[in-house]
């Protein structure tokens, strides 16, 4: 054999390790449980309340993945997404910080595991209840890593959860590859607007733009808007100015174990600035 072959089996052969051994890591976390979840706050950019947590899953530091990205995208690659997500939904409900009051639970659901008979038939639904969590504290965020192949079956079983109390949110709007057009079809109650168009929204006129389009399109549908990833005040005053009805992010809260709290200073300058809001919408 010559050189060029040789190195060229060696490396095939140092993948498939590599990738037999990711797989291990993977089914070891999965075996074991090794995941726990974080709950950031959703805040009511109207009045400064907690308005719910979004669900948030976290990988021990060395199980090999370096982020839940990471995680579930490699799930998503080897088609192993369904015991990933039930594990997941598992956990963050079973930890659930919001019991009883009116805080909303936000769990995360990628579009391909809308497909998941489990899901499908409701397994779901049991363990909310099973939590003391009904169907108008609970609003699942749909995520497409890539485009849903079968929309119809998709919006069906999101019909399905819709018809017994369930909201859905449309995650990461504005990025990835929910269209204007998938949006009014499946018609959400929420909207997340993706980091990316809110980080220094108030130094680009362009995300300006597209959040002004989003708040528009979602006002006349009667859909709330969520910023996400809202990091300083600048960027939060600017939001609440526009009318935006939601945020989220680190200036008003981290992902974490226990209830939140938002800044006593940081509420009153969302009252102020919600006030111009109002103002300048009745001028
Ligand atoms: P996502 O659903 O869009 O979640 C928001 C992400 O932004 C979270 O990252 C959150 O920690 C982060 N974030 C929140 N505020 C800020 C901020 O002010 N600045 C910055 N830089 N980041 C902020 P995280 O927890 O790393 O999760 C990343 C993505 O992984 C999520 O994006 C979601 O797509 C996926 N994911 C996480 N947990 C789950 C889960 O339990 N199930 C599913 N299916 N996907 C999950
Ligand atoms: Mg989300
Ligand atoms: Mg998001
Ligand atoms: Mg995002």
């Amino acid at each position: 054999m010559n050189m060029a072959a040789d190195q060229e089996m060696n490396r095939s052969m140092k993948r498939d390790e590599e990738h037999a051994f990711a797989r291990e890591q993977f089914l070891q976390l999965l075996r074991h449980k090794q995941i726990h979840t974080v709950y950031q706050p959703i805040v009511s950019l109207k009045d400064g309340i907690i308005a719910g947590y979004e669900a948030l899953t976290r990988v021990p530091e060395d199980s090999g993945f370096e982020s839940p990205v990471r995680l579930f995208e490699y799930a998503e690659k080897e088609g192993l997404i369904y015991p990933l997500d039930r594990l997941a939904r598992e956990t963050a409900i079973r930890n659930s910080l919001a019991m009883g009051g009116r805080e909303l639970l936000f769990i995360n659901i990628p579009a391909a595991s809308l497909q998941d008979p489990q899901f499908a038939a409701g397994k779901t639904i049991e363990l909310l209840r099973d939590r003391g969590l009904k169907p108008e504290h609970v609003v699942f965020e749909i995520t497409e890593r890539s485009s849903i192949h079968d929309f119809a079956a998709a919006k069906q079983v999101l019909e399905h959860y819709r018809s017994q109390g369930y909201r859905i949110a449309i995650d990461d709007a504005g990025a990835g590859y929910s269209s204007l057009q998938a949006i009014a079809e499946l018609h959400p109650d929420f909207i997340k607007v993706d980091r990316s168009l809110v980080q220094d929204i108030h130094l680009h006129k362009t995300k300006e733009y597209m959040m002004e389009t989003f708040v528009a399109f979602a006002g006349k549908l009667h859909i709330e808007v969520i910023a996400e990833g809202i990091e300083c005040e600048e960027e939060l005053l600017f939001l609440t100015r526009m009318g935006v009805h939601y945020g989220q992010g680190y200036l008003l809260g981290k992902p974490g174990t226990e209830k939140a709290d938002v800044a006593p200073g940081l509420i009153q300058q969302i009252v102020q600035q919600r006030k111009l809001h109002d103002y300048a919408g009745s001028a």
